[in-house]
């Protein structure tokens, strides 16, 4: 099976550093959300991606990769409990193991992975998150679940100690599909709608990885974004192909990141593959098993650094309009069996026993941002009150001469109404009718000019006396 696969990440719009970190070598893809006080979250993810650098990805298996991310999640506990400043730590992982013809798929948190097959997105993965649960259980619309306000709960990561159980998800895959690894900075800010209409997008993986972490950032990016795209290649490449190495199959490698997008983020491709460059615009290494690890710009390992290119995609959006499909057929998708997954549908169920745990970084950035929101929301209110109360005031110090009724009568207020609400009401009556005025009177009634209190009730007075 020959894959091919870009990469692209951006710190977003909102957040001061790149927690996220991804792996991308042959035949092993990965994204990393990291979570914790300071820099604590990029070191978890990295630690995640790196953890599965030992595998030998020729022949790694599902229980090896499974058996990978549980040490490295004792990993992460062990160094969160004994270094300073790291303590609480935490990771999601989400990774792709290529095989024969099917993706092993490794699953803990709020990363996520899709299949787009003919068209249709077909979310691979399912949130360990706290709406994610309640989701399944019916008790709330995926609509609901994008707007709640504890949508970063994630309910398994990386790095809680306690029994870690992975999703492990088999996919079997064909030539023409498309996979995408991402963290939530993507899914956050960008629909199932317009992820379907780019992927559909007939472009090279590393371009449309690029043009989805610029439609998060279009969208507000509001949290670390990023984004594995890789494409399962028709088998073999033509007799006589130049593709490198005489390598074959289960796609190039790279690992990387970059914190903006477009930074070359070209993901290995087939073996040694048509001069692309890799990910954070590194060069792939001659024959090797190439990785790129990254982001780049926290000095993370990877095979080259060279950078290359610009902010690519600026401003382009995806076409919207691809279908989706809510739900994976059995066929495709089904649970590798493992110490705990076995017979649970995605593996998904063991979660709500696992730790609950907030994200702090990326809780502190939401709770920043609706903080943001309610100092804007109670500064309108004041304003608006405080607008409300003046004209509510001064409303209440002009009078005006009018007819109520026929009669001739003194007003408070303005001579005007809003949404069929009058500002003014009759608080004395005369004893005149307006139309038994002389017309230069009913012209000087009917003008309703402000006038003060006493002036209305002297005109009142002086119009009974004729
Ligand atoms: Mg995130």
């Amino acid at each position: 099976m020959r894959l091919r696969a870009g990469v692209a990440s951006d710190r977003g719009l909102v957040r001061q550093n790149n927690e996220d970190s991804y792996l991308v070598r042959r035949g092993l893809y990965a994204v990393c959300d990291g979570m914790g006080g300071a820099r604590a979250g990029e070191v978890a993810s990295e630690m995640a991606c790196r953890g599965l650098l030992a595998l030998d990805t020729a022949q790694a298996t599902a229980d090896e990769l499974r058996e990978a991310i549980i040490k490295v999640d004792r990993a992460i506990v062990d160094r969160s409990l004994g270094e300073e400043g790291l303590l609480g730590m935490g990771t999601t992982l989400t990774a792709a193991l290529a095989g024969e013809g099917s993706l092993t798929l490794a699953h803990v948190g709020d990363s996520r992975a899709y299949l787009l097959r003919e068209g249709d997105l077909i979310q691979l993965t399912d949130d360990h998150s706290w709406v994610g649960e309640m989701v399944r259980r019916g008790e709330l619309t995926p609509a609901q679940a994008a707007v709640h306000p504890h949508r970063s709960v994630i309910t398994r990561v990386l790095g809680t100690g306690g029994e870690l159980e992975p999703d492990m998800i088999e996919v079997a895959v064909e030539a023409g599909d498309r996979v995408m690894i991402c963290s939530d900075g993507l899914t956050g800010m960008v629909s199932d709608q317009e992820l379907a209409g780019i992927l559909q997008q007939d472009a090279d993986p590393q371009t449309v990885a690029e043009l989805l972490v610029q439609a998060a950032l279009s969208g507000g990016g509001e949290d670390n974004v990023t984004v594995v795209v890789v494409d399962v290649m028709p088998s073999s490449p033509a007799p006589g192909s130049p593709l490198g190495g005489g390598e074959t199959d289960e796609g190039g490698e790279t690992a990387g990141g970059g914190e903006t997008p477009g930074e070359g983020d070209e993901a290995g491709d087939e073996a040694g593959d048509e001069g692309e460059t890799p990910g954070d615009g590194a060069t792939p290494q001659d024959g090797g098993d190439e990785i790129l690890l990254g982001p780049s710009d926290r000095g993370i390992v990877s095979a080259a650094t060279a950078g290359r290119g610009g902010r690519a995609g600026a401003g382009m959006r995806g076409r919207l309009g691809g279908r989706i499909s809510p739900f994976l057929s059995p066929s495709i998708r089904r649970p590798v069996g493992g110490a705990t997954a076995a017979g649970q549908a995605g593996g998904t169920v063991s979660s709500l026993e696992a730790t609950t745990q907030v994200e702090p970084a990326e809780a502190g950035s939401r709770r920043w941002t609706r903080r943001r929101w309610a100092i804007l929301a109670v500064t309108i209110v004041v304003v608006v009150a405080v607008l409300v109360g003046g004209f509510a005031v001064y409303n209440s110090t002009v009078y005006y001469i009018g007819t109520f009724t026929g009669t001739v009568a003194l007003f408070q207020g303005l001579p005007a109404s809003i949404l069929g609400i009058d500002l003014s009401s009759v608080i004395e009556m005369g004893a005149v009718a307006r139309d038994s005025l002389a017309p230069h009177l009913q012209a000087r009634v009917d003008a309703h000019d402000l006038i003060s209190k006493e002036e209305g009730r002297l005109f009142l007075r002086t119009l009974s006396a004729q």
